[in-house]
């Protein structure tokens, strides 16, 4: 039975260019964030969310992602009705990739809410990748159109690093990206040994 690994850190930490290493190994890597955005095209997911949410977070039958997001983030309870909807089509999804990545003796599965959704239960082994809160920071600030206001709340909705570091197997610190994929390199030798 394939072995899957939990990729997760905070904002910024790197986790997505670790998960990129990994497919340039040859390593099958599942990213949660891109399933979460392909299954809110699937029809009975926008069925779903016009039935919850109603019709006027959509334009000509598009939902309108933006403000699907602005409902959410400033009412918590209707982020938890939105999950309900996404997070069990998101698990059908992986169950059906993960069928078709069985050859492979380790898959990976990336996201930034592993131990926030509570899935973190699921996994043989889980990795987090971490750096310095004012160096996720200037990464983020750097990469996407946000202000450091927004940024810090969205970090303040996420676990401490120091909470996912406790229940992790194991733990990258990317600042220098050559010596964290060399750690990463190290822990595929100890699962390949495992
Ligand atoms: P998010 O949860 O916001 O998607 P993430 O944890 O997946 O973030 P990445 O997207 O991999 O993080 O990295 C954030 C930014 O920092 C990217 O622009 C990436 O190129 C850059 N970055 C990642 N690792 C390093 C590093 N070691 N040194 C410098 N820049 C880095």
């Amino acid at each position: 039975m394939v072995k899957v690994i939990g990729l997760t850190g905070g904002i910024g930490s790197g986790k997505s260019t670790i998960a990129k290493y990994l497919v340039s190994l040859g390593y099958p890597v599942y990213v949660a964030d891109d399933a979460g955005r392909k299954v809110m095209r699937f029809p009975e997911v926008i069925q779903a969310i016009k039935e919850k949410f109603g019709t006027a977070i959509f334009d000509n039958q598009q939902l309108n992602r933006a403000a699907l997001a602005k409902i959410v983030f400033e009412h918590p309870e209707k982020l938890q009705e939105l999950n309900a909807i996404v997070h069990p089509a998101v698990r059908n999804d992986f169950k059906k990739w993960l069928e078709e990545n069985q050859d492979s003796p380790y898959v990976f599965y990336e996201s930034a809410i592993l131990f926030e959704s509570g899935s973190y239960t699921n996994f043989d082994k889980i990795i987090t990748v971490t750096a310095p809160l004012e160096t996720r920071i200037d990464r983020v600030l750097k990469r996407d159109s946000t202000d450091r206001e927004q940024l810090l709340k969205r970090i303040k909705a996420q676990w401490t690093d120091e909470e996912r570091v406790a229940k992790s197997d194991f733990v990258i610190e990317n600042l220098d990206i050559d010596l964290a994929k060399l750690k990463m390199d190290e822990f595929l030798k100890i699962l390949t040994i495992n």
